[in-house]
């Protein structure tokens, strides 16, 4: 690394450390290293840990999260001849700052204590007037490689033992600082080396010249009176991670600082469940749900109420399903499924025949359902489980969609105001959040509730802070009172006083600009700390999706769902409808790849028009790759649809749910037909990996494709037997379930055996913790949601392959999915 003579600045001033920093931060800009943002990181990491280095000489750096406001890995230097007071008696009179995007600083530290460790040279460098005298002393010593012989190196001792580091970092300067703390305790001499480079175990220079990188193995020996114990000390210390994770904790901390200090408010604080993360402010609104009133007595005959009641019910079934598939486009197939079972609700022979019995003894259609409906919630919800009093709440839901049907009258149906507010409900039913605008609702609190409570996947997934289990007070608080509600520590905050206000505002902006700065790098790729490229796509589903992904920064498309053109249709797309849709989203790609996923149909995307038999058991029946090996008329009508749309950009075809080496044999085969017939040239063919059969299978299929892409979440549902859209197992249908994890990792070694690549597309890809995990697994490709994009690429950028593989052995070696949502 060369160092910019401009980024030197000779004979400056400084008032204190901070200015010091500021100013040095401020060459960093101008050399076009950092962002201006990233001085505040540099200030906030010496809160943490110390940087003074030794003789006179300081190196201050940022805190690895925001290594996104580093553009350009660099150095600056400002010189300070009268020096400033660093800490207690520590005078510097060089500030080397700092900019690496990676373990280079580790580098950058050897190379810059090979030239400094000598203090006379030291002190001239403090007062030189020749910013190029610097320069050259800086660069002179960065073509020292760690393996270089070392000529002066004094000669290790005998005694000793050998220690592979595997701190993320190395060991950087606070490790290093304890390292050398212990061994100042003991007379002996103690000596480290790495390679062929041998430091004093008593210098801080002297260890930090030795790079020592994560994944070295260094040799500690000791030779003097205190020799063993000295020893037996540093292992132990190595053993307990030589603080460490001290640094870690103190990081996160100083991560964090926006919100641990408005954790504790000097309001009144109503304790909660933290069930989305964030910050807001603003007016309390009480959802307030609408009174139905229904008479008693039957005013026709029990006939015209039955009817009335058939006629309700298919109005309010057609609705479910309007919603249900307005959140299938919108939020994905878990959150539309609660719609589905509520819908089953309405098919419930108990519910239906308790109610069509009170009709028969002369009540009114809406007064019998509701007596009904009523009972079987509250006897559901006095049962005590979590589970089943969602599901009171589910039918309490259904009951007044259906009631309102059947009402007299509906007084003060909840309007919500048009102006933000803070939503506050008992607890907040599907239909409740089906109709919420995101823009006007700045964050939720419920009463009740749990952190997989419906409001709480919901709050997530539209992005609002929410607090849940918050108990009765919240329900008390009056129309328009401003509050505070914190959905990172949980608690809504009544009565904030101004300094509440203020430290909540400033935690906001540390949320806003993080989220800003993810946006910003949209578009530049994930590439790791230590130089690991991920590849983010986009999963799709028609050409708004196919614009709205490059927009948001998709490197391409990992999956495009071509069932959505056969969805909401009462007859099959003609070949070339369907030859026009995909030559539409590849040409919105605009030269980047697209894979193209043959039909899914199936499971829980029925269409009427293919007059496919009822099945016990849909996601266990003619689904997918066999719906098209069955149908093979519909297949090869798509293949050459996609072959004749593959001449208008770079394509893949992948094949859904293949769970044997024949599916997928026959559907090459027929493939390679269509593509003679038409014409096209070759593309790469892939298949999904998403039944565990396929898993097992891998190393075989493997040599029969060109890639792999996990899907998670039917690897999960078929690997857990947990249907993914049932109302009460699909929340623990958790394709971080280590079992999945299991099967991923499988399902890489296989890929990586033949020399192919393995992308995933399912939900946990866009999970940044997912994201984490699978990019330490050895998946190369993640295809997510469209919003997730950019902060997947945040999230990756923030990791080096090193931290991922080793998280991803922690999460291997759990027993449970909640284990791995905990690990730190
Ligand atoms: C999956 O199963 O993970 C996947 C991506 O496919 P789909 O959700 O369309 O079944
Ligand atoms: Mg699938």
């Amino acid at each position: 690394m060369q160092f910019k003579e401009s980024a030197i600045r000779v004979g400056g001033q400084a008032l204190d450390k901070s200015d010091a920093i500021a100013k040095v931060g401020e060459l960093l800009v101008k050399s076009g290293n950092i962002e201006p943002g990233y001085i505040k990181s540099m200030l906030a990491r010496e809160e943490v840990a110390n940087t003074y280095l030794g003789n006179g000489i300081a190196i201050p750096h940022g805190i690895p999260k925001d290594r996104e406001l580093i553009k350009e890995t660099g150095v600056a230097v400002l010189q300070l001849p009268d020096g400033v007071i660093w800490n207690n008696d520590e005078r510097v009179h060089l500030v080397v700052g700092i900019a690496a995007k990676s373990d280079e600083h580790l580098t950058i530290l050897s190379n810059l204590t090979d030239v400094l460790d000598d203090a006379d040279e030291a002190k001239r460098l403090a007062t030189t007037k020749d910013a190029g005298d610097i320069a050259r002393r800086l660069s002179g010593g960065q073509d020292t490689a760690v393996d270089a012989q070392d000529e002066d190196a004094p000669e290790e001792h005998e005694l000793g033992f050998e220690y592979v580091v595997t701190s993320p970092h190395g060991l950087h300067a606070r490790p290093a600082t304890a390292l050398v703390d212990l061994s100042k305790t003991f007379q002996s001499s103690i000596l480290v080396r790495n390679g062929n480079k041998v430091g004093d175990a008593k210098s801080l220079i002297g260890l930090l010249k030795l790079g020592i990188d994560n994944g070295a193995t260094i040799r500690i020996s000791a030779d003097g009176p205190d020799a063993e114990k000295a020893l037996e000390a540093i292992f132990n210390a190595f053993a307990e991670g030589l603080e460490d994770e001290d640094e870690a904790a103190a990081e996160a901390a100083a991560d964090h600082s926006g919100s641990t200090e408005v954790s504790t408010y000097e309001g009144a604080a109503i304790a909660g469940i933290s069930a989305s993360p964030g910050i807001a402010l603003g007016p309390i609104c009480q959802l307030k749900r609408g009174r139905i009133v229904v008479s008693e007595k039957a005013e026709g005959s029990s006939d015209e109420e039955s009817a009335r009641l058939d006629q309700a019910l298919a109005t309010a079934k057609a609705e479910l399903t309007v919603l249900h598939d307005d959140m299938l486009a919108k939020q994905g197939a878990a959150k539309a499924a609660i719609f589905k079972a509520q819908g089953e609700f309405l098919e419930d022979p108990e519910l239906l025949g308790k109610a069509r019995e009170g009709i028969a003894a002369g009540a009114s259609a809406g007064w019998a359902w509701k007596q009904s409906f009523e009972d079987h919630a509250e006897a559901l919800a006095a049962m005590q489980d979590e589970i089943l009093a969602a599901r009171a709440l589910d039918l309490r839901d259904v009951g007044r969609r259906l009631l309102k049907l059947l009402a007299d009258k509906v007084e003060d149906d909840p309007d919500l105001p048009d102006s933000p507010i803070i939503l506050v409900a008992d607890d907040l039913t599907p239909s409740d959040t089906a109709g919420l605008d995101p823009e006007q609702v700045l964050g939720l609190c419920t009463a009740s509730g749990g952190p997989t409570s419906h409001t709480a996947i919901i709050a997530r997934s539209l992005d609002i802070p929410a607090v849940v289990g918050a108990g009765e007070t919240c329900l008390a608080l009056k129309d328009g009172a401003a509050v505070i509600l914190d959905g990172t520590s949980g608690v809504l905050v009544s009565e904030p006083t101004d300094k509440d206000t203020d430290q909540a505002k400033a935690a906001q902006e540390v949320y806003a600009r993080q989220a800003i700065a993810e946006q910003n790098a949209c578009y530049q790729p994930a590439i790791m700390s230590d130089g690991h490229r991920i590849e983010v796509v986009a999963n799709i589903g028609n050409v708004e999706e196919a614009n709205a992904a490059v927009v948001a920064g998709g490197e391409g498309v990992g999956l495009l769902r071509t069932e959505f053109q056969f969805l909401q249709r009462d007859t099959e797309p003609s070949e070339d409808e369907q030859y026009e849709a995909i030559a539409a989203m590849i040409k919105a790609m605009n030269g980047l790849p697209m894979i193209i996923r043959t039909l899914d149909i199936g499971g829980d995307k029925d269409v009427p028009y293919l007059a496919t038999p009822e099945e016990m058991n849909p996601f266990l029946g003619v689904r997918g790759i066999r719906l098209c090996l069955l149908r093979d008329d519909i297949f090869r009508t798509q293949l050459r649809a996609i072959f004749r749309a593959s001449a208008h950009g770079p394509i893949r075809i992948m094949y859904p749910m293949i769970s044997s080496m024949d599916e997928l044999r026959v559907a090459k085969t027929i493939t390679e037909e269509v593509r003679q017939e038409v014409g096209a040239d070759p593309v790469e063919i892939g298949m999904m990996i998403e039944i565990p059969s396929a898993v097992m299978m891998a190393e075989d299929f493997a040599r029969e494709v060109d890639f792999f892409s996990i899907g998670t979440n039917d690897l999960t549902q078929y690997a857990l037997a947990m249907d993914r859209m049932h109302p009460q197992l699909a929340k623990m249908a958790d394709g971080l379930n280590p079992a999945v994890l299991r099967l991923i990792r499988k399902t890489v070694e296989a890929a990586d055996a033949a020399g192919i690549w393995v992308g995933a597309c399912g939900g946990i890809a866009g999970d940044p913790l997912g994201a984490q995990i699978l990019s330490g697994l050895g998946v190369h490709e993640l295809s997510v949601s469209i919003p997730a994009i950019a902060s997947v690429k945040a999230k990756i950028r923030r990791l080096s392959m090193a931290e991922a593989k080793a998280f991803a052995q922690r999460a291997l070696a759990c027993t449970e999915a909640s284990e791995v949502r905990a690990l730190k």
